[in-house]
């Protein structure tokens, strides 16, 4: 029968069997999640067929916290001949269809995933003979949907779609960002990535322009400040922590320090991007005081989760962020990013100023 894979960060299997639990809840589907500590995927498995579909259907990627991507459809080939692996394979897309935007091979991201793609690597070219060869095509570009294996051993792989509109568009779901020369810290790439994540390029283009202005509290040593500063943006950056002095001397950042619980803005600022080290609800809470009282426009903040019931703790700060938002119409978006590790980056917006500058 056919399943759903879920790909997470290993070690966070729990957490997206509780996530597709809720959503196949929400969808009316019922089934069953099997998530195998450390392996860095989990699958859910309709009980019927219609349901599948429906919570194929009516499952929002976007919306999924701890889902690295969302493979549909997906039906197991096990016992590979190790002499015709592709043969199978081929067989099974056949029956997904014969036209596709794409096609990913991917692998869980653990050591045995790694140790997998030696073995995968060498098979790219026949795979891709033998699919155009049986009539598969993969440039298809009014096809909804790539093409999707994904190998959890040397002899099984599953073989889905995934939707181009609701899935991730990066191998293994993972967007590879390159460590910038001259940011003072690799958390920089937290921030990069969830800009990219949550707008994508050229919405963070026109979100985040010279002369704007942004707070990064808890900004020590100053890689989330970087990251703004290279766009030209006006940072205060507030820490007890010392900043890296080559962005203070690019004449775009101020540091202060003091405690970032006390802060007050005097005029509005464009930006409130936050990495402090705190309890998630004390962070939850902050940031929907800074949109509520309109002294940012947008938010990113992380959330860190150190404790043992992590779903349930971001399910928390999510209604906490929407108590403290009030009637502020707003848009709340939470990832685990690829740079994330015990901890998840959030994404909050104000809705009503966005919708004025568009009229
Ligand atoms: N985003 C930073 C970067 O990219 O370089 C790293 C931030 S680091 C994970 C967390 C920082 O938060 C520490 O430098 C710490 O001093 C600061 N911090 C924690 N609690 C704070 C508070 N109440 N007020 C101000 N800074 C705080």
């Amino acid at each position: 029968a056919e399943s759903m894979v879920i790909y997470c960060r290993a070690g966070f299997e729990r957490e997206v069997a509780q996530e597709i639990t809720a959503e196949a809840a929400r969808c009316e589907v019922e089934g069953f999640v099997r998530a195998k500590p450390d392996s860095g995927f989990a699958v859910f498995q309709a009980h019927e067929p219609a349901a599948a579909e429906a919570l194929a259907t009516g499952i929002e990627f976007s919306s999924l916290i701890f889902a690295r991507q969302l493979i549909r459809y997906a039906t197991l080939v096990s016992d590979l001949p190790v002499g015709d692996r592709i043969g199978p394979i081929v067989a099974a897309a056949r029956e997904r269809g014969t036209r596709f935007q794409g096609l990913h091979v991917d692998m869980p991201d653990t050591n045995d995933g790694k140790a997998l793609s030696s073995l995968i690597k060498p098979l790219m070219p026949h795979l891709e003979r033998a699919l155009a060869k049986a009539g598969v095509v993969l440039d298809e570009p009014r096809s909804p949907d790539r093409l999707h294996i994904f190998f959890v051993g040397g002899t099984a792989c599953y073989v889905g779609v995934s939707a181009i509109a609701n899935s991730s568009p990066w191998p293994m779901g993972i967007p590879r960002l390159r460590m910038p020369r001259g940011a003072p810290s690799r958390s920089t790439l937290k921030l990069a990535e969830a800009l990219m994540v949550f707008l994508g390029n050229e919405e963070t283009a026109k979100r985040i322009t010279p002369g704007m202005t942004a707070v990064d509290l808890g900004a020590s040593p100053g890689g989330w400040t970087w990251q703004l500063a290279q766009r030209h943006v006006k940072v205060l950056a507030i820490d007890n922590g010392p900043m890296d002095p080559a962005l203070l001397e690019t004449g775009l950042v101020k540091h202060w320090r003091e405690d970032a619980f006390h802060y007050r803005p005097k005029d509005p600022v464009d930006w409130m991007v936050c990495d402090m080290v705190e309890k998630p609800s004390r962070i939850a809470d902050l940031a929907a005081r800074w949109i509520r009282d309109g002294s940012c426009r947008e938010t990113i903040f992380n959330l860190k989760l150190p404790m043992k019931k992590r779903w349930e703790e971001v399910q928390l700060c999510r209604e906490r962020i929407d108590a403290g938002l009030g009637e502020i119409p707003a848009r709340l978006r939470i990832k685990q990013l690829y740079h994330d590790r015990e901890e998840v980056t959030a994404h909050l917006e104000t809705l009503a100023e966005r919708d004025k500058g568009r009229s």
